[in-house]
């Protein structure tokens, strides 16, 4: 059942409201707009319908709080307007409202709205779950990752928690494709991206695709060595997925590997320790192939031959 939030400073509409919908949704009231807002970050809520006109902080403060955080921000927000605020509308639908109703209400054009909204929220977060998605492997794609990872590396940065990018290369795929066909290829790409990804299941890991038989992964909390021995279980992992290859260190299909993990302060650039994930990836592919190169917290290389 949709979970809805009702944000209005008298308990007597709030439970109005509720008792029109309560039928078909799972409500939730409250009347300040600061316990909506904790209450809403608290997840999970289909709708918000919100009163504009509060003691303390207004429906308009808050409006602009839910659209500004990254945890609110598609939850659609119906307004919650008397008659005599008809001049707020304007300013509330321009501010990220999807819709309003006056007071008083008319319980079948409430239900009817809100079951408009809930519905095209629904196709709004499938379109964006897909829109994630790489289509090839299933796995997040290119779009997700630039997404997220700016989030994931100020949140490093807040909690001084050490911070590891890593990047993975197939090895020789050119000649794997020209030897076996694309499709073939394609295969590979799939099988590699599903065994490296079931390592990454934590809620803080994040694992894409980054572009062709390339991708990235970033995770938390691992110092340095400690990463390095992680990854090499996980190239270890591609090898001994047994697929033919005609031209690689092994008989089989490898992977390079290069990271970096930093314990990142106030001002680092992610880009830079991006760009030194790439170095060791390059210095793997230099040194050989079929290997992890690792860059530790205290500038020191770790490399696996
Ligand atoms: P290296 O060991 O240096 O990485 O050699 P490589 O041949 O893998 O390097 P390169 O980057 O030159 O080639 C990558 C190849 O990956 C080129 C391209 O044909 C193939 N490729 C990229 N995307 C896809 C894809 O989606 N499907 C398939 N089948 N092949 C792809
Ligand atoms: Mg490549
Ligand atoms: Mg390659």
């Amino acid at each position: 059942m949709d979970k809805i939030l009702v944000i209005d400073d008298s308990p007597v509409q709030a439970e109005f409201l509720s008792s029109i919908l309560r039928p078909s949704y799972d409500l939730t009231a409250c009347h300040t707009a600061e316990e909506g807002l904790r209450t809403a970050k608290e997840g999970g809520f289909s709708l918000i319908l919100l009163d504009v006109v509060m003691p303390g902080m207004d429906g308009f403060t808050l409006l602009q709080e839910l659209k500004g955080t990254e945890l609110t921000r598609y939850i659609p927000v119906i307004l919650l307007t008397s008659l005599s605020d008809v001049q707020y509308e304007e300013k509330g639908l321009l501010m990220g409202a999807v819709d309003y109703v006056t007071k008083p209400f008319s319980p079948v054009i409430i239900k009817a709205r809100v079951n408009t909204h809930i519905q095209l929220y629904h196709y709004q977060m499938q379109f964006r779950k897909q829109a994630m998605i790489d289509e090839l492997t299933g796995v997040a794609n290119r779009r997700r990752y630039e997404e997220e990872s700016i989030a994931r590396w100020r949140e490093a940065v807040r909690f001084e928690l050490p911070f590891s990018i890593c990047m993975f290369d197939i090895d020789k795929f050119k000649m794997y494709n020209d030897a076996f066909g694309h499709p073939a290829g394609d295969k590979v790409i799939s099988a590699v991206a599903r065994t490296v990804s079931s390592y990454f299941h934590r809620s803080t890991d994040l694992f894409a695709r980054y572009g062709g038989e390339e991708f990235v992964a970033i995770f938390v909390g691992s110092e340095g060595e400690a990463a390095f021995e992680f990854l090499k279980t996980v190239r270890q992992a591609v090898e001994d997925l047994h697929l033919q290859h005609c031209a690689t260190v092994s008989p089989w299909v490898t992977i390079s590997v290069g990271g970096v993990t930093v314990i990142p302060a106030q001002g680092d650039s992610y880009k830079a320790c991006l760009q030194q994930a790439d170095a060791m990836l390059y210095d793997a592919k230099r040194l050989g192939r079929n290997q992890v190169v690792w860059l530790g917290e205290k500038r020191e290389q770790w490399t696996e031959r």
